[in-house]
């Protein structure tokens, strides 16, 4: 059920992770029901759905995130709706994010997300690009605030999912020792329904979780 699998990860998250619930083609009478267990954010990876959902949550607390790979054209849709960018993943994005949220006059939140098992199917900057991508964000996008990293690990056995979040807590922290981030930089999003756990005990700060929420319904 959506209540005790909510209960159930929250009570296993002894650092008070933030919790993101991912609500990809999940339809709404259910997302009403994770918002009355006391999910505050939903994570969606596609524009258009995000849209489609969007409304019928306005008058609650209810944030949003956008986690998916986010084509240039469709910023401008989702920058005043978002709370969150964790896909930040090469610099035209970050152009456009630029941009529209200049246009606007805010402060966008993003992740930049990284490939940590350097897969050729998945987006993200190679690990030894990170450094160079921040300090282009740093001089080139005021309006962007970069509040840390965001990764998805292979898809292998839980347990082989540990080096891959190890490093990317060793990234992370070091990242943090950098000139060109601020304070802003404490999100390590990693961990999703099958490996949080372990994600969890490598570092992360912010779980998303879709299947182990929603999926038995
Ligand atoms: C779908 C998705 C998740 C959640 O996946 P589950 O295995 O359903 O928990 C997390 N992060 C991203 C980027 C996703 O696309």
């Amino acid at each position: 059920m959506i209540e005790t699998q909510i209960r159930h990860i929250t009570e296993q998250c002894q650092n008070h992770q933030t919790l993101v619930a991912v609500t990809k083609t999940v339809p709404v009478k259910q997302m009403e029901r994770a918002r009355s267990a006391g999910i505050t954010i939903f994570g969606e990876n596609r524009v258009q759905e995000l849209l489609s959902k969007y409304d019928y949550f306005i008058d609650t607390e209810i944030q949003w995130h956008l986690i998916g790979n986010l084509q240039t054209n469709k910023v401008k849709y989702i920058i005043d709706k978002v709370t969150m960018i964790q896909s930040l993943n090469r610099q035209n994005l970050a152009i456009e994010i630029q941009k529209q949220a200049q246009k606007l006059g805010i402060s966008m939140d993003c992740l930049v997300e990284v490939n940590i098992g350097n897969e050729a199917n998945k987006h993200g900057l190679a690990y030894e690009d990170v450094e160079d991508f921040l300090a282009y964000l740093a001089n080139n996008c005021p309006n962007i605030r970069v509040c840390g990293l965001m990764a998805m690990a292979p898809y292998v056995k839980k347990e082989q999912t540990r080096p891959y979040f190890a490093k990317m807590y060793r990234l992370f922290y070091h990242c943090q020792q950098f000139s060109t981030v601020t304070d802003a930089f404490q999100v390590l999003s990693m961990g999703m329904s099958h490996d949080w756990q372990v994600a969890v005990e490598e570092g992360s700060t912010m779980i998303r979780i879709g299947s182990a929420i929603f999926s038995e319904e």
